[in-house]
């Protein structure tokens, strides 16, 4: 198997560092709020990873942590705490916060059959880690103290910027006007938050009260479950300039080497070719594509046709081809079931063969994608090719064995859906959003559904 590390920029030949357990650390949500499509796509790519590594036949350990406290809403170490902002503005304690939109996650991994990780770490669960690997930096001579916290000091660690590529000079060229003065140095990261008496979570430490920062979450609990060494490291690319280095710095100045040996990043999703984005309210949730009318598993599908190292621009004209392919594979596979065995032994091996290689090729799941395809349209119907395609889905995950329906009946399913989006129709036109109202229209016949607009109400009929 080949992957690609961020770290040495290079696709390398993938062997585990002990035994057959593979051992991966995942930068998890930050439970303040819901996780939208972008978010997903990463947790996507970081299970095809999963899959694929089962389909070589090794063993997991996987973490993934939950971040309950320390991210702020500034990437600088300024701000407020994301849960604690959460927790202010919708009156309710960070708890409530963190078991409401954790579960939600959770939720949204199982809709997408992205599987869990063996091993969830919260971080508030992990604060007596954090804390002894701040004081052990502290010990090294890795840190100093300012009137708000420990922070890390990156000028005894000359390497910083080894994964993203940008020297320490570049760092202080590039930097924001410095909000914290007492900042040593502008890339300088807050280990440890002194936190203020009114402050809603807080924990004893070497130095008062406080909360731990955001980066030192991971470098704790990598340690804690995954030891000294372990063997891949995933996350989001924007990851890699200031979550990752500091980690790497965190750790290497614990342990004199990065824990990680291969680190890899799942590339951004777009939205209409731009930044997603709550102000410009095109983060959608998963919860949001099945009220206009998508699976999550058409969601997935979309996700698997682009590589995770390649961004992905998402539109609803792009989830609507999704959702017709994967009908499409789905019925032609079935075509497939329990024929005669007529097709040549060489065939349905070189199937199976290239369809492992694509994944194992730096999880090429696009090209898996269209062997699969390539199988379904296979002019010789073999009963082999379905079982094929059923073994190919533990990798890919989306119901390939899944009967359509030849002829859809209006099923209570079907009926609530279609009531629903006339309903979304009905308050869109009353918006005067016609351009929304035409949108439900259209897609409803491209499902089958014709709409009939009577003063009485609109009414339907399933084609
Ligand atoms: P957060 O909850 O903000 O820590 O983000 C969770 C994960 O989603 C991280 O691994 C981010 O790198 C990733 N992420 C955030 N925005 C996007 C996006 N637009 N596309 C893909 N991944 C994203
Ligand atoms: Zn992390």
């Amino acid at each position: 198997m080949v992957l690609y590390n961020t770290l040495t920029r290079q696709r390398e030949e993938f062997h585990p560092l002990k035994d057959n357990t593979v051992r991966i650390y995942s930068c998890g949500p930050t439970v303040y709020n819901y996780a939208h499509i972008g978010n997903l796509r990463t947790y996507i790519f970081m299970d095809l990873l999963r899959r694929a590594l089962k389909a070589e036949g090794y063993s997991l350990r996987h973490v993934m942590n939950i971040t309950d406290v320390g991210h702020l809403t500034s990437d600088g170490d300024e701000g407020e705490d994301k849960m604690a902002k959460t927790a202010r503005e919708q009156k309710k304690t960070p708890l409530e916060i963190a078991e409401y939109y954790t579960s939600v996650f959770f939720k949204d991994l199982d809709r997408l059959h992205i599987d869990r990780p063996e091993i969830i770490a919260k971080a508030t669960e992990h604060i007596n880690e954090m804390l002894d690997f701040v004081v052990a930096l502290d010990k090294k001579g890795f840190a100093y103290e300012t009137s708000d916290g420990i922070y890390f000091d990156i000028s005894k660690f000359p390497q910083y910027g080894m994964l993203s590529r940008i020297s320490l000079e570049d760092q202080q060229a590039g930097a924001r006007v410095e909000v914290n003065g007492e900042k040593r140095h502008p890339a300088d990261f807050a280990l440890w938050k002194k936190a203020p008496k009114e402050h809603i979570m807080q924990w004893e430490s070497p130095w008062g009260m406080g909360y731990p920062g955001w980066h030192i979450e991971c470098s704790a609990m990598g340690l804690k479950y995954l030891g000294e060494y372990f063997d891949i490291h995933t996350g989001g690319v924007d990851h890699i300039p200031i979550h990752h280095e500091n980690e790497i710095a965190q750790t290497c100045g614990l342990l004199g080497h990065p824990a990680a040996k291969i680190w890899m990043h799942g590339e951004f999703m777009l939205v209409d070719g731009g930044k997603m984005s709550k102000s410009l309210k095109n983060t959608y949730t998963v919860d949001q594509l099945i009220e206009k009318g998508y699976s999550p598993l058409d969601f997935r599908y979309f996700c698997l046709n682009a590589h995770y190292r390649q961004k992905l621009n998402f539109t609803f004209e792009g989830m609507d081809a999704a959702k017709k392919s994967l009908r499409n594979l789905r019925s032609a596979l079935q075509k497939h079931k329990n024929a005669p065995h007529s097709e040549s032994d060489e065939r349905i091996k070189e199937l199976e063969r290239r369809f492992s290689e694509a994944v194992a090729d730096d999880l090429n799941i696009p090209k898996s994608l269209g062997v699969i395809w390539e199988a379904a349209r296979n002019p010789v119907k073999d009963g082999r090719i379905f079982d094929f395609a059923v073994k190919a889905d533990s990798v890919l995950a989306l119901d390939l064995d899944c009967c359509e329906p030849e002829e859809e009946t209006v099923d209570d399913a079907l009926k609530t859906h279609i009531e629903e989006l006339i309903a979304l129709r009905a308050a869109a036109k009353k918006e005067k959003n016609y351009a929304e109202a035409d949108r439900i229209r259209n897609q409803l016949q491209s499902e089958g559904v014709a709409l009939k607009d009577t003063p009485q109400g609109t009414t339907y009929t399933v084609l």
